[in-house]
């Protein structure tokens, strides 16, 4: 089947054949990954990446928004995103 377009709910790619993506099944107490699969990209509130680079930007984006429930996710690198994770386990 042609014709379908996705695009990356990271950085907004769009493509009719995203076989390198991953679908992104995402609640506020759970989070899954799958390998791309038709089925589980068009249930309604799966997301979409266009690789594993723009998986990790989103998974680390969700892990801050479980620690900090009541703040806006913010736009910062990855590594960034690591540094305040182990501040928050750790303490600073
Ligand atoms: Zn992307």
């Amino acid at each position: 089947m042609i014709g379908k377009v996705y695009k990356c709910d990271v950085c907004g790619v769009e493509s009719s054949a995203p076989i390198r993506w991953y679908v992104l099944s995402c609640g506020e107490t759970r989070l899954g990954i799958f390998k791309w699969d038709q089925s589980e990209a068009d249930k309604p509130y799966s997301l979409h990446v266009c690789g594993e680079g723009h998986a990790q930007v989103y998974i680390s984006r969700w892990f801050e928004a479980c620690l900090c429930s009541d703040t806006k996710i913010p736009e910062v690198e990855i590594e960034s995103n690591l540094i305040s994770l182990s501040k928050a386990r750790f303490g600073s």
